[in-house]
């Protein structure tokens, strides 16, 4: 048979369905839990809009956001589920969220006042998520500012303002499941809850694990969880994790853009920080740091082309890359349009080998690519 095609331009290829099983899987795994699928940053590169009806099909409870910005997009687009964010500054104008019915966090004084306003404003009341710092030292109210901000809360909610939804808190070392913090936390965590609900409020939902938290730590999962790296596929806990059968949902490939052959010492790439040994094929692929490949894959990172895995050579352009067809186990024959695999199913590399041998996360891997690569969704 004739060999497929490679793709006509480079291109992240979403699997929605692979979203939907993920879901599915992460539903069962963390019942009676509920489940949140966290779709900031874009869908963590997956396309915020499209990953969230995906989820909501698959039965996610609730979506999660950082901003009030990326909520208003979601309800834009017809979302009408639950939907919490959590970051704001003090600029930001609530009133937009509050009248869409979306549940925002606070976590001091003045926080709750912004929300007051907009509650003025919108006409209606806010739905409130309350969120203590039990440890990460991030957002969230210390310990010796909490009673305070419950009683604020609890004084609003009296007199009809709001109603708190929600306590909740973020883990730090939710990854190694081991680390002293995580008990910490969620002992810290109890105490709040505790608190709050001794102060009269009534949480529909308290929460405290990601997707690691999720699935390596079972008495953090409370009413609800907070997935995102989960639902896209992707390991949060490498080495750490059960096999539940997830399903990586992106794919990036390209076609190469030219194939040619350089005599041994050939300097590759700006700084010539790859010669040469000898005389070589090579690809280049079109897909640069300006698409989000990090240039710490530089001499570092893998592709596939014909099924086999090709080394990157030199620098990691802004955009294009250069890989070395004819390494031992490589790709001799390759032309040009044939596929370049960036990250795909095994034999490619997946995002975990590109975080690898970048030195950072999966995470960072997949929501940075983007740019000018072509997104279509499956
Ligand atoms: N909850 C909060 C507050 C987050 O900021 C994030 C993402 O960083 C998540 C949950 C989801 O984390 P993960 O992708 O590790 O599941």
């Amino acid at each position: 048979a004739a060999p497929e095609p490679g793709p006509p331009h480079p291109e992240i290829v979403v699997d929605l369905a692979a979203v939907r099983h993920n879901v599915g899987v992460l539903r069962a795994q963390v019942a009676p839990a509920a489940l949140m699928v966290v779709v900031k940053a874009d869908g963590y590169g997956h396309g915020m809009l499209e990953v969230a009806r995906a989820a909501r099909g698959a039965g996610a409870d609730w979506l999660g956001v950082a901003t009030l910005e990326e909520a208003a997009a979601l309800r834009a687009a017809g979302d009408r589920g639950r939907l919490l964010t959590w970051l704001t500054v003090p600029a930001d104008d609530h009133a937009g969220a509050v009248a869409a019915d979306v549940d925002v966090t606070v976590y001091d004084l003045d926080q709750l006042a912004a929300v007051s306003a907009a509650v003025s404003r919108a006409g209606r009341p806010a739905r409130l998520q309350l969120k203590v710092d039990t440890g990460l030292s991030r957002g969230g109210s210390t310990a010796a500012a909490w009673p305070a901000l419950v009683a604020a809360a609890r004084a609003g909610e009296r007199d009809g303002s709001w109603r708190v939804t929600g306590v909740w808190s973020h883990l730090a070392c939710s990854d190694e499941p081991d680390h002293p913090a995580n008990a910490a936390q969620e002992a810290a965590f109890r105490e709040a809850v505790a608190l709050a609900e001794a102060a009269g409020l009534r949480p529909e939902v308290r929460h405290l694990a990601n997707s690691a938290g999720a699935l390596l730590r079972p008495s953090a999962r409370f009413d609800l969880v907070r997935c995102g790296l989960a639902a896209y596929g992707l390991d949060p806990a490498p080495g750490h994790t059960p096999d539940l059968g997830l399903r990586p949902a992106m794919t990036v490939r390209s076609p190469l853009a030219l194939v040619k052959q350089v005599p041994a010492g050939a300097g590759v790439s700006y700084g010539h920080r790859w010669v040469a040994p000898a005389a070589t094929t090579l690809g280049l692929v079109p897909v640069g740091y300006g698409d989000g490949v990090p240039r710490h894959a530089s001499d570092r990172a893998e592709v596939a082309v014909a099924g086999h895995r090709v080394p990157v050579r030199g620098t990691v352009c802004m955009d294009q890359l250069v890989v070395d067809l004819g390494a031992p186990a490589g790709a001799p024959g390759a032309r040009a349009g044939d596929e370049a695999v960036l990250i795909g199913p095994a034999p490619a590399p997946s995002a975990q080998d590109w975080a690898e041998a970048c030195g950072t996360i999966s995470y960072e891997i997949v929501t940075r690519l983007g740019g000018r690569l072509h997104r279509r969704h499956t």
